[in-house]
């Protein structure tokens, strides 16, 4: 699919641009470019647009990033009436500076509001304050290697009342932060603990929005994972498999067929729809159905189960060695670079994402000014 809007600004909103009047120097930015690790380092600006019941969108502005002040009261810090986004600004060998279908996010982020019912963003507005704050720190935009801006829009019920009900006030945010390589010595597989005792989301519930909520739910059997030696946790539905505390799961079939859980719980990962589109444009099958444990687990043993993966925007493919449960541990042959269908679709998107090969589907989205 691809964008649904031209690539010229038709956002309503004007952006009320306020340049920070102290930024970091060069020096020190340059220091934190060298070193970025992940969400630790925020550049200079921030967006912000404000609603109310009354005004609807109003006040869209890119300031200099700074500390919020809430009322105590603020509905969110109270219900959890929240839900955000998460993508990357890529630069490209020529300086330019990308978005990996951003509509998509920004979709998302509409669906997400009213699972959480909150008012939903216009999409042209979304993508308008992505172009604004990438305009704003151009600068932070990491070059070379899988570096990139991760981008953090979120918005949230900032409404002082206590009262149960949907905020009339709600603020939305971006807010930027530079991302080294995720992987810095190559794609590292990871291990997966399954967790029996604890879910992240319920059938009806709000697995399938992007809101803290759920990463709140999934910090304890993180920890478990932790205490167990693995990496990272998969929840369950009913001993159906569901997705990690933030990627999407992807099964490998011995016959090229890749397998990944349906559910109306799961949230829906833009990278493995395009991973999974990519596939299928190699001719491979794609079945988007209930899963069991009991077939990961007869599959892995009988061989006709012979990769797994994780996918999401931050590793975008992080191929599974292990998994590991209270009464069984399986483990999955890793394949090197040269036979794993999981690597080679990861280089095919990342080059897509990097501008290394043509963009034929329309995925990128340009954020920078020239050339629009
Ligand atoms: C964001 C997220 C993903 C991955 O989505 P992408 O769009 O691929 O980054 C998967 N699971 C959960 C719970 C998430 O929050």
């Amino acid at each position: 699919m691809s964008l649904s809007l031209p690539l010229t600004d038709i956002s309503p909103l004007q952006f009320a641009v306020t340049q920070n009047p102290s930024p970091r120097s060069d020096a020190e930015r340059a220091e934190i470019l060298a070193n970025p690790g992940f969400g630790q380092f925020f550049t200079d600006h921030m967006v912000q647009i404000h609603w109310s019941e009354r005004g609807g969108w109003h006040r869209a502005a890119v300031e200099p990033y700074a500390k919020i002040s809430l009322d105590p009261a603020a509905a969110v810090l109270h219900y959890a009436q929240e839900i955000f986004e998460g993508l990357k600004a890529y630069r490209h060998a020529d300086g330019s500076i990308w978005s990996f279908r951003p509509d998509q996010n920004g979709l998302r982020l509409q669906r997400s509001a009213r699972r959480l019912a909150l008012p939903e963003l216009p999409l042209d507005t979304f993508l308008a304050s992505l172009r604004s704050i990438v305009q704003a720190d151009a600068a932070w935009v990491p070059e070379g290697g899988e570096t990139s801006l991760y981008l953090r829009p979120f918005m949230f019920a900032s409404e002082a009342f206590l009262g149960v009900r949907a905020a009339r006030k709600v603020y939305y945010f971006v807010i930027a932060s530079p991302a080294g390589a995720y992987f810095k010595g190559g794609v590292l597989p990871v291990s997966i603990w399954l967790s029996t005792d604890y879910a992240r989301a319920a059938h009806g519930g709000t697995g399938a929005a992007k809101t803290g909520g759920n990463y709140a739910a999934s910090l304890l059997p993180q920890q478990e994972a932790y205490a167990q030696g693995c990496d990272q946790v998969l929840f369950l539905q009913d001993g159906y498999l569901e997705e990690l505390g933030g990627m999407n799961l992807v099964l490998v079939k011995k016959d090229g067929t890749l397998v990944t859980p349906a559910s109306d719980s799961i949230l829906e990962g833009i990278t493995r729809d395009s991973l999974l589109q990519l596939a299928e444009e190699r001719g491979h099958t794609i079945e988007r159905r209930p899963v069991s444990v009991d077939e990961w687990r007869e599959g892995v043993a009988s061989g006709d189960i012979v990769e797994a993966f994780a996918c999401g925007t931050a590793a975008v493919v992080n191929p599974i060695a292990q998994l590991k449960s209270t009464d069984f541990t399986i483990e999955l042959p890793v394949l090197g670079e040269g036979e794993s269908l999981a690597m080679s679709l990861r280089k095919e998107l990342t080059d897509i994402q990097y501008g290394r090969i043509e963009d034929t589907h329309g995925w990128l989205y340009r954020l920078d000014g020239q050339n629009r």
